[in-house]
């Protein structure tokens, strides 16, 4: 998704008709009666206290995910890893959920409440980027990186739980902690999975991280769009295309075709649609007439029934371009989100804690390199220029009757309407970027990140705590998922019971990059941080706009 769960939540979303007879919920918790208000505000200062202890642990994680820099499906060494970490910490894990290789859960404690806790853990291709640096200086030219910042979630999550633990064990609190991956979310290829396949069944609340240039949460409609991702393949027949032409079935016409019919249809669509495609596979030499060729879509709009209906625009095109070209066209689903709607009572609860957190401290080697970014990367836009946030947003929330202007999507949307859900941005990152790309990663192994991280584990942790010590609080996530958010839409996943993640995604490149970024990893024997690994001058900017 794009970096902007930070920004307030201006948008609204119009959720389709649909009744849904609510459930009734009611989770059980013993902890309540032992535990006073004071005894809750002094375990909260121990935990920031244990968080603050663990500075070392949070830098190591942080630095290491970001020089695995692995692809959607592809996260096998950053899977290990982490792993590796809470299984060494009594965590029990469940290694290939979904039937998805480098997706896991990881479950420690028992009893009620059950609370999911999960963040993406995926890079972006041909992002790679020396951190610290404010200019384009990638570590492997053509190499994917973490241009989107998802290394630093799950080192959150696992810093605030293992801290937790420590405190539940102690106070013998009941309730279950399971951590859980977003694996391929640029790909928005695998929560609808875990959710068809059971894994948020009884869980009772979700906590999602994603990095973001604030501290911050909302609640409702937070603006995401929901998305299907789909792959069209056309099979002609191959012929020489100089020799023999009139003998052959292009597979490119086809393709080329489809999206000419797309790109006029575009003119006709509502202006909270987006829709993007790359040709996959576009045939092999122009001598040879393609007799494969491949488009990957992606429909976004602002709810179910709309993106269903893009979805279906889009097979009637193909089926028409197969026509015209005498191909096969076949479909296949490589991943989908809804749009992601968050629980209030839960959002409430974090923002306290994030007031009580606040805003890390930034140095002054902070603050030049996150101006020097913004100034390379918007010259012209003073406004962009303003540095690291030194206030906290306002917690995010829909205008009433604002119109959804469309955008990025996360499949965090598909557990948000099946558990009451609330996503935490944290500041590891520059406000003013565009997203997906290196300049986004320049900062995700700097002192910002390390920073943002230690914060959000904080407000996680005591947020966690809260739901556990204050059943309340998970009674009135429920009656608001119950009565509020799901009264009139029902979740229908966009996937059917039959689809499969899309495991080979991403192979190919990772098998291109792997071997030479394997040089490249993390080695916390040996470094302090992975800028004295690879001697880089915290922060090096460019003369001119260190200033
Ligand atoms: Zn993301």
């Amino acid at each position: 998704m794009k970096n902007n769960i930070g920004s307030p939540l201006k948008k609204a979303f119009i959720g389709s008709m649909i009744f849904l007879v609510s459930g009734t919920f009611l989770p059980l918790s013993t902890n309540a009666q032992t535990i006073t208000p004071a005894k809750i505000d002094a375990l909260k200062t121990e935990l920031m206290g244990e968080i603050d202890k663990q500075q070392k642990m949070t830098q190591e994680m942080v630095d290491m995910v970001f020089s695995f820099g692995e692809l959607g499906f592809q996260e096998v060494e950053t899977s290990k890893y982490l792993t590796g970490i809470l299984k060494e910490n009594g965590f029990t894990i469940e290694q290939g959920i979904s039937g998805i290789p480098t997706a896991w859960t990881a479950k420690w404690g028992s009893g009620k409440p059950v609370i999911a806790i999960g963040s993406d853990i995926d890079c972006i291709p041909k992002a790679s980027q020396k951190p610290g640096v404010a200019y384009h200086d990638p570590i492997i030219e053509g190499a994917p990186g973490h241009g989107e910042g998802h290394n630093s979630g799950a080192p959150l999550n696992i810093v605030a739980m293992l801290a937790l633990k420590k405190i539940m064990q102690r106070e013998k609190l009941s309730g279950t902690l399971v951590l859980w991956p977003g694996v391929a979310e640029e790909q928005l290829a695998t929560k609808a999975y875990y959710v068809r396949d059971g894994y948020f069944k009884n869980v009772d609340a979700c906590i999602f991280t994603h990095v973001s240039n604030n501290l911050s949460t909302g609640y409702g409609p937070i603006g995401t769009s929901g998305m299907i991702s789909v792959k069209f393949n056309f099979e002609g027949e191959a012929a020489h295309a100089a020799a023999a032409p009139w003998k052959g079935r292009s597979a490119l016409d086809a393709v080329e075709l489809m999206n000419v019919s797309w790109n006029m249809h575009r003119e006709h669509m509502l202006t909270s649609q987006r829709s993007h495609y790359v040709i996959v596979d576009g045939g092999d030499q122009p001598n040879v007439v393609p007799s494969k060729a491949s488009v990957w879509y992606y429909f976004r709009e602002q709810d179910y029934p709309l993106v269903m209906k893009m979805y279906k625009d889009g097979i009637k095109m193909a089926e028409a371009a197969a026509s015209m070209t005498d191909t096969k066209m076949t479909y296949e689903v490589l991943g989908s989100a809804w749009p992601g709607y968050m629980n209030q009572p839960i959002a409430e609860t974090m923002y306290e804690n994030i007031k009580q957190v606040g805003l890390p401290t930034w140095s002054e080697a902070d603050k030049t390199l996150a101006l020097a970014t913004q100034i390379e990367l918007n010259p012209n836009a003073p406004d962009l220029q303003k540095g690291l946030a030194t206030t906290l947003s306002p917690i995010g929330k829909a205008v009433p009757g604002a119109s959804f202007s469309g955008g990025g999507s996360d499949d965090i949307g598909d557990i948000s309407w099946n558990v009451p859900t609330i996503v935490l941005g944290y500041p590891a990152n520059i406000s003013g970027l565009k997203g997906h790309d290196w300049a986004s990663a320049i900062a995700m192994a700097t002192p910002i990140a390390h920073k943002g991280v230690t914060a959000g584990a904080k407000a996680e942790a005591l947020t966690v705590l809260d739901m556990l010590v204050k059943p309340e609080i998970l009674k009135e996530a429920w009656k608001y998922f119950n009565d509020v958010q799901t009264k009139d839409v029902k979740y229908t996943p966009m996937i059917s019971k039959t689809d499969k993640p899309a495991v080979s995604l991403n192979k190919k490149i990772m098998n291109e990059y792997r071997p030479e970024m394997t040089k490249f990893y993390y080695n916390p024997a040996k470094y302090k941080t992975y800028l004295e690994q690879l001697g880089i001058k915290y922060p090096t900017v460019r003369p001119a706009s260190n200033k």
